[in-house]
């Protein structure tokens, strides 16, 4: 018997088939699923935020989010990213690479894709997987104007009183924690494209001693939100490298929160070691920065 009405697989509304755009679902093995004519080809405005929660991970304290800048996508690639709870918004900064727009629209081709609030790693590791997927099939692409930025929490970056108060501790020490890493990074250009992908550049500033003010939004560490590190530099060349560049990130996340934000109140300093609080919050951030340095090595193979 002819379908004569499908529910939209993006926005819930229920038009005739015939209006409508029939793609292959990745997560139905194949049965078609029908997005309206608007999800199909338009975007969300540029701030459009996502407040999904996405994955059932109990034992995990971490949340990531990713934007994904993409120069085209199709409708079998918009419904798969659907399925991951990303949306589609507007970037102008990208470029299509003069791939004319499938729908006689200019925006809806090229797109970031913002993801919702996911738990733990699993799901942005298999979400890397399915871009890999859409691109070799074709369905997606990503070119130079393109990048990706990954936001990491432990907690919400929250004190064991359920205070949003580590970014803030992250802040003051800013450089401390991240000169040391950001100089192992740019003594091999190579080694640090393969990790990220790129090099620093324009909204993913190297961090320098001089660079004023001490942090900003741009930095390739962004701290200015209070419940997540954002990393700017991050270049999505394929789904083995995304996956091991998202590890490395939040494993770094994990041991500035265990190494630094845990102890910015210790109680029982040695005061024959240091002379105030600010000397032994200094301290902790040396020490915190070197381990950066070596969690960056392992992941980069040096
Ligand atoms: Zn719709």
């Amino acid at each position: 018997m002819a379908r004569n009405n499908a529910t939209c697989s993006r926005c819930g509304a229920i038009y005739p088939v015939i209006d409508m755009v029939g793609t292959v679902s990745a997560k139905r093995g194949g049965r078609s699923e029908y997005m309206c004519n608007r999800c199909a080809t338009q975007n969300e405005h540029y701030h459009a935020t996502n407040s999904k929660v996405l994955g059932t991970d109990k034992v995990n304290a971490v949340f990531c989010g990713i934007e994904f800048e993409t120069s085209f996508s199709d409708e079998y690639a918009r419904n798969a990213m659907f399925e991951y709870g990303f949306i589609p918004t507007h970037d102008s900064s990208l470029h299509s690479d003069g791939n004319d727009s499938r729908y006689g629209w200019s925006d809806g081709n090229t797109c970031e894709y913002v993801s919702g609030l996911m738990k733990g790693l699993n799901r942005a590791s298999k979400f890397a997987l399915t871009c890999d997927k859409l691109i070799s099939d074709g369905h997606l692409k990503v070119n130079y104007s393109c990048g990706t930025h990954f936001h990491v929490s432990i907690d919400s970056m929250k004190n064991a009183n359920g205070e949003k108060v580590y970014m803030d501790y992250i802040r003051r020490f800013y450089h401390s924690l991240f000169i040391p890493l950001n100089e192992a990074m740019a003594s091999d250009t190579e080694a640090m494209e393969a990790v990220f992908g790129r090099d620093f550049g324009h909204y993913c500033e190297a961090i320098f001693n001089s660079s004023e003010p001490k942090w900003n939004r741009y930095l390739w560490v962004n701290v200015t939100n209070d419940s997540n590190i954002e990393f700017r530099l991050n270049v999505f060349k394929n789904g083995k490298q995304y996956q091991n560049l998202m590890k490395m990130e939040v494993e770094m996340v994990k041991c500035i929160v265990s190494n630094f934000c845990e102890h910015f109140n210790d109680t029982d300093i040695d005061s024959r070691r240091y002379a105030n609080m600010r000397e032994y919050r200094k301290h902790k951030a040396d020490v915190t920065a070197q381990k950066l340095v070596k969690i960056y090595k392992k992941y980069a193979n040096i």
